[in-house]
């Protein structure tokens, strides 16, 4: 097999779309919106943490999907059998997803026990493949949870896989333009903000579609998930010059800039 590095299979000519289409803000008003694509271990993770920025790509006409790699269903809490909770997740995923203006996928795997092997590489690749997103976000490596620890790595391998040309699938090799980590609150673990995204447009909504998630309130667990996310995009928003933003950490591969005047 072609071992190109992970650097190789999102960079190089793909760097120069994606800065016509992923800038900031800031830096490119004018630039068109690609679509982008959120992996996550838990629809919780997926919705309070890259929520808003999947729903910000949709209203700029962009497009957005959603791959939810379990439900969630074992943070059921006391008296909810696990498999009802998990439909729970999946209903309330559906419905945020549907107010967001995005797509959502489930592929089912158990909450927990998230395998990170070839086989789970290889359908996010597919999904990838199929779904041609210009730009993939996921959870950062460094997390206390395993299920997150494996999402990271599951798709790094998964973005790999989809841009090798020699890998026969069903769909044909798609290279993702950029990657980037999310701010959560469990994979805090040298996460460093370096990109921040005006979320002001539609952070109502966003916190409309959370709500549909008992665990978004406090009911399943101790965790004060609506203050720690409404805050933290306030926060975010501050640092960055926005009311309220999205903080994203860079894939290493993507520092580098080829510039011919600084
Ligand atoms: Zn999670």
């Amino acid at each position: 097999m072609n071992r190109r590095s992970f650097a190789q299979a999102v960079g190089s000519a793909a760097i120069l779309s994606a800065l016509s289409k992923a800038s900031p803000r800031s830096e490119s008003e004018s630039a068109s919106a690609g679509k982008i694509m959120a992996v996550a271990a838990h629809p919780g993770d997926g919705l309070f943490t890259m929520g808003a920025l999947l729903a910000q790509q949709a209203g700029r006409g962009g497009a957005a999907v959603l791959v939810n790699l379990s439900l969630g269903e074992r943070g059921a809490p006391k008296n909810t059998p696990v498999k009802l909770y998990g439909e729970m997740q999946r209903t309330a995923t559906e419905k945020a997803a549907r107010l967001l203006g995005i797509d959502a996928v489930f592929l089912d795997y158990p909450d927990g026990q998230i395998p990170c092997n070839e086989e789970s590489a290889l359908r996010v690749c597919d999904a990838i493949r199929g779904h041609k997103p210009d730009i993939v976000v996921t959870h950062w490596k460094g997390s206390w949870h395993k299920d997150h620890r494996n999402c990271h790595r599951i798709v790094r391998d998964a973005v790999f896989f989809a841009g090798l040309e020699t890998l026969e699938r069903s769909r044909a090799a798609h290279s993702v333009s950029k990657v980037f980590y999310a701010d959560n609150w469990e994979d805090a673990d040298r996460f460093v903000a370096d990109t921040y995204i005006d979320v002001d447009p539609v952070y109502e909504k966003w916190l409309r579609a959370c709500d549909f998630y008992p665990m978004w309130r406090g009911q399943t667990g101790f965790f004060r998930y609506n203050d720690y996310y409404g805050s933290l995009s306030v926060m975010r928003g501050c640092l960055s010059g926005f009311k309220h933003a999205v903080a994203l950490m860079t894939d290493g591969s993507q520092r580098a800039q080829r510039l011919q005047l600084l």
